[in-house]
């Protein structure tokens, strides 16, 4: 019998510290950058675990940390999870209510806040009755607020014990909470255990998922408050890769300039970021050399075809499509080519890159349809996916809406897709997405990645509008580049997509706006639309 060995984030910490000691971590700090090794990472982020645990935080705690991506927030990444207390990464785009709500439900003891953040803390402050400490994560000339009692998070490292001394817990115990944004209600909380994140990590590194080694330079640039990054802090520390954090607000100048200048070999975003970094190098004509950019991961919601083809055409970089979700830790497929699908042509390998790829060693799939019925895997059939897995949750945190989602050891994600017969998962669109015409589906993303392949449009967005006789019908939001002079019309839209789809499918209308709202997580907000448009006929 093997030895029984609990799989525990702070084994992942140790090891860096002891094969990978020297490699290097940047944040961009201003125009410059902090640079130091995961020996110093490993050093400090025991110093920040004896720091908590002076402060009262203990098995069982969470902790939360409302932060750009940066090395403050890695160390905050790891620290709670030495001293058995989870880290709760708090999403800093939330609305007031929401994140007085998710600070509270998660019991948060201590929260760590950057200090340009801490207004947003300090506006919500008097609802927030569980939280002992505040500290802001600089040094102590950078604690301006008011919040009672901050400390800096310096201050704190130097005072507290260098001596590593952690309180293992049981492999199920949590380590970390994130919330994911509800179609009605508050937010629901996510939790992680030891295991989940343990196993998600070795699954990630494999060479047909991020394919992840020690020679790696890894950017995140979802930030560290969604999904667990993706579970980037952890995969990367894991297999010792070298990390870079884009710090605060990173644009597509600074995600251009650090992939260039660190030699960064895998990056990952939400599409909208690498639409903003294509739009970027168009407008500015600027040349940065991303020629080190072995894997650019985008996920988050569907990657338009035409951004799959810019990059790959213009740039030379292939974009590497991935879908999950915060209840997947957050990985749940990610598209690599099968080797007897080699022999395709440039065009199929681009279109097989448009879909969500296929499933991680560990998670299993059913697609389900209308009738409860498994569907086929035939790259027509549709139906919901559902899955179960080391790493996808069972429930939500304290959430009496986890019975809808969570069904007899299966996690219902609401995505309706197709499987093709190689296993690869094409995304239809999340059912509350979808445009129900006359009691037949249309798929808003189908329709959105065709009008996005016109050059001369930016971003586009496709949502329901009701509709008295066919209940709902397509209404598309485009919006026009910012540097195109000829004036896009309803119909040169309509025509340019009409040899794809059946008459029916054709949005009834094409609006033309200036943005397209995001959510806090920089995905297209499409409640927002709906609302904005709930009476355009
Ligand atoms: P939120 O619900 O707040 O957006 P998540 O980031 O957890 O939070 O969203 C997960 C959902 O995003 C998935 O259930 C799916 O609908 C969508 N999604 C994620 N990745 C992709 C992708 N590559 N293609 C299409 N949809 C995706």
């Amino acid at each position: 019998m093997t030895m029984r060995y609990e799989l525990l984030v702070p084994k992942i910490l140790e090891g860096a510290a002891v094969r990978f000691p020297k490699k290097e971590i940047v944040t961009r700090v201003g125009e410059g950058t902090h640079r130091y090794t995961y020996a110093d990472m490993f050093a400090r982020t025991t110093r920040l675990g004896n720091a908590l645990r002076e402060l009262g935080v203990g098995v069982g705690d969470r902790v939360g940390t409302f932060a750009w991506n940066n090395y403050r927030h890695l160390e905050a990444y790891f620290a709670p999870s030495i001293i058995g207390a989870a880290v709760h990464t708090i999403n800093i785009r939330l609305a007031q209510d929401d994140m007085a709500y998710i600070i509270n439900h998660a019991g948060d003891k201590a929260l760590l806040i950057d200090p340009d953040l801490a207004p947003l803390i300090e506006a919500i402050a008097d609802r927030l009755p569980n939280v002992q400490h505040y500290v802001i994560m600089g040094e102590p000339d950078e604690v301006t607020t008011t919040l009672p009692g901050a400390v800096s998070y310096e201050t704190l490292l130097a005072a507290a014990s260098p001596e590593y001394q952690p309180q293992y817990v049981d492999e199920y115990d949590t380590m970390g909470l994130c919330y994911t944004s509800a179609t009605t209600g508050m937010p629901k909380a996510v939790a992680y255990s030891h295991r989940a994140v343990y196993l998600h990590s070795m699954a990630a590194a494999m060479t047909d998922m991020f394919e992840l080694s020690e020679r790696d330079k890894v950017m995140a640039v979802v930030p560290m408050f969604h999904a667990n990054c993706w579970g980037l802090p952890f995969v990367t520390t894991l297999v010792g890769a070298g990390q870079v954090f884009p710090g605060v607000r990173p644009d597509p100048r600074i995600i251009c300039e650090l992939i260039e200048q660190e030699g960064v070999t895998l990056s990952g975003g939400v599409p909208t970021i690498w639409i903003g970094v294509l739009d970027y190098l168009n407008r500015s004509g600027v040349e940065y050399d991303l020629s080190s950019l072995k894997r650019l991961v985008s996920g988050g919601s569907a990657v338009p075809l035409a951004i799959l083809q810019a990059y790959r055409d213009r740039l030379g970089v292939e974009i590497i499509h991935a879908y999950g979700m915060t209840e997947a830790a957050p990985l749940i497929s990610v598209n690599r080519r099968r080797s007897w699908l080699d022999s395709m042509s440039p065009q199929e390998q681009l279109e097989l890159c448009a879909k969500q790829g296929t499933v991680a060693p560990g998670v299993e799939t059913k697609l389900v349809d209308e009738n409860g019925e498994e569907a086929e895997w035939d790259g027509q059939q549709r139906g919901e996916l559902w899955f179960r897995g080391p790493w996808i949750a069972g429930e939500y945190v304290d959430d009496e809406r986890s019975d809808e989602t969570f069904v007899d050891g299966w996690y219902h994600t609401g995505d309706i897709a197709s499987i093709d017969p190689d296993g690869y998962i094409q995304i239809v669109d999340r059912v509350k997405d979808m445009v129900k015409s006359g009691g037949e589906w249309i798929s808003s993303v189908d329709l959105e990645s065709a009008i996005m392949a016109h050059p001369e449009v930016l971003e586009a967005a496709v949502i329901a509008v009701p509709h008295p006789q066919w209940q709902e019908r397509p209404l598309a939001c485009v919006v026009q580049r910012s540097e195109s002079t000829a004036q896009l019309t309803k119909e040169t839209i309509l025509e340019f997509i009409e040899p794809n789809f059946a008459r029916w499918w054709l949005p009834d209308d094409v609006v033309f706006i200036d943005e397209i709202p995001k959510t806090s997580v920089g995905k297209f907000d499409k409640k927002v639309l709906r609302e904005r448009f709930e009476s355009h006929v």
